[in-house]
């Protein structure tokens, strides 16, 4: 008989770690609002709406700086919901969209994929799908915005299978859309949930059973085309598989209109009842289960702080395994140095609080002075390191260029700097001086030239660079100083003197391929 679970495994059972990917405006934030609401974690709607406003142009990224607390905060959103702990992780898209929202998809044990009813599958979608893919995370999907005239539904699943490779398997299927959008049918527990956009919860009323009565005095002819519809979208489509979903393989589905709240709490319960705990994680040297004793964990993203003057930062840690508490003491294992960590920070949705414990699974933001780089592990005391946190080629690139020529050292240990944060890349061809940055969004060339000017009073500019995308080059010495001695111009060393080749364009890059058969041109390098 195996023994009853201790109370440490009883608190990692209960966590629902993930995060929601999407295309811009298919409806993250709104959803994102009432999950928290339907949590209990907010009393008003628009809470949410407001940070994102601040967040959307460009010029309010100062304004953003001073409020640092907020934009720490909207990170991530740990809410109670039923008997679990549910940690949502914000992944930064629209401008701000960065290395950091890749990222964050490494430090989440599942992921909810909105999609727009009206448009389908979008590009961003399909970029954030595949860094998920990389670890097979589980996926559930909403479609949203069925309150519009969309596409059908059987349509927008079609897409989803060939697009992005997943089988979907429908656990709701609507009836209706746009102005007659009149509610869904769960296939599973086969309860008819009727839409009603002035109810507080978007639903008027539930009925059981798809030959109750009741449909047919509420929807008229309609209910017998939901029922042939039923039976059809029921032989037609996969059912669900919880092992399939859990592999990667499958996505169920649910349908709704989160700005009406309506689907948002079937979602939830998705969430909490089909997702997985966290799991054992890989390290360098072995797996490591989230119940071992032990605590031990990743470094994902750093966030610069408040106070510039300071260069104080936050660093986000996912817990991997075992029970932190305040004040305890913790190895970098990059470093082998001990930090005692007693301001280590939680987030609650709404507040930043000080926290007094963390599980696998949750994430703690640990205050430093640019000590710590994203991809460190921190363990206690054993020297493991979390693999999988990977660097991504960036898509755009600028050549920075100094104002101030005595200030080149300055620019360099900033620049440097802000790499290891993962703010952006910084590359080097080996034939020139220059200072190449790469960034998977735009956003994060201005943060960088403002840090650079506030913290270390470098004025610079940023000129364009002709690069269509950069490649990690892995192969045998001989080959990489071949390709070096060729390429000179193309091949630079990255932050981690590591050899990178700079594509001017795809036939280029296309070229340097067929020219060295037996060196690798890698799309993602892990951070080590
Ligand atoms: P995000 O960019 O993915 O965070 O998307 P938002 O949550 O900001 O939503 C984009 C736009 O779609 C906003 O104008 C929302 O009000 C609107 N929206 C969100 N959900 C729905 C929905 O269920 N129905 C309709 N008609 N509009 C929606």
């Amino acid at each position: 008989m195996s023994s009853p679970a201790t109370p440490l495994q009883l608190e990692i059972k209960r966590r629902r770690t993930f995060a929601i990917i999407s295309h811009p405006d298919a409806g993250k934030t709104t959803l994102t609002e009432k999950l928290l609401w339907f949590g209990g974690a907010i009393q008003v709607a628009g809470e949410v709406r407001g940070r994102k406003a601040s967040r959307h142009a460009t010029s309010d990224w100062m304004e953003l700086e001073k409020q640092r607390g907020i934009s720490v905060t909207s990170s991530v959103m740990q809410f109670p919901y039923r008997e679990h702990m549910v940690n949502l992780l914000d992944t930064p898209g629209h401008d701000d969209f960065s290395e950091d929202t890749y990222r964050t998809l490494t430090a989440v044990d599942s992921a909810v994929m909105v999609i727009d009813a009206v448009n389908g599958v979008e590009t961003q979608t399909i970029k954030l799908l595949n860094v998920c893919r990389m670890r097979d995370t589980p996926i559930i999907t909403f479609i949203n915005k069925l309150d519009r005239e969309s596409r059908e539904p059987i349509e927008l699943l079609d897409e989803i299978e060939t697009t992005l490779g997943m089988e979907c398997a429908p656990m709701t299927w609507p009836i209706g859309m746009g102005k007659g959008f009149r509610g869904v049918y769960n296939l599973y527990t086969d309860t008819i949930s009727f839409f009603d956009p002035r109810a507080e919860k978007g639903t008027s009323e539930v009925i059981q059973g798809l030959d109750n009565p009741r449909l047919d005095e509420v929807l008229g002819h309609v209910a017998g085309e939901l029922r042939i519809d039923v039976e059809l979208v029921r032989g037609a489509s996969h059912t669900f598989d919880a092992e399939r979903y859990l592999s990667g393989k499958q996505t169920p589905v649910y349908f709704g209109s989160a700005i009406n709240n309506f689907g948002v709490q079937s979602l939830l319960d998705a969430v909490v009842d089909l997702s997985p705990a966290p799991l054992a994680r890989n390290t360098a040297t072995r797996p490591v289960p989230p119940d071992e004793n032990k605590f031990s964990g990743f470094v994902f993203k750093i966030q610069a702080n408040m106070d510039p003057k300071h260069r104080d930062r936050i660093a986000f840690l996912r817990v991997c395994s075992g029970r932190f508490e305040r004040g305890m003491k913790i190895k970098q294992v990059s470093t082998n140095k001990q930090i005692a960590v007693n301001n280590a920070i939680t987030f609650m949705a709404q507040d930043r609080t000080t926290m007094d414990e963390a599980y696998s699974g949750d994430i703690i933001g640990i205050p430093n002075h640019g000590t710590i780089k994203v991809g460190d592990t921190f363990s206690e005391g054993e020297n493991l390191k979390y693999t999988g946190i990977p660097s991504f080629a960036p898509e755009f690139f600028r050549r920075a260029r100094i104002k101030n020529p005595m200030k080149m050292k300055q620019l360099q240990i900033g620049l440097k700097q802000l790499a290891e944060e993962g703010a952006a890349q910084l590359f080097r061809p080996l034939l020139s001086n220059d200072l190449i940055l790469g960034a998977v969004g735009m956003l994060q060339f201005e943060v960088v030239s403002h840090r650079l000017e506030h913290e270390y009073s470098v004025d610079m500019v940023f000129e364009p660079y002709d690069c269509y995308t950069a490649r990690w080059l892995r192969g045998k010495d001989a080959d990489l100083k071949a390709i070096a001695d060729k390429y000179g111009f193309n091949v630079a060393l990255d932050g981690a003197d590591e050899y990178v080749y700079l594509a001017p364009n795809r036939v280029n890059l296309q070229m340097a391929q067929e020219r060295y058969p037996d060196i690798e041109f890698l799309e993602t390098r892990e951070l080590n």
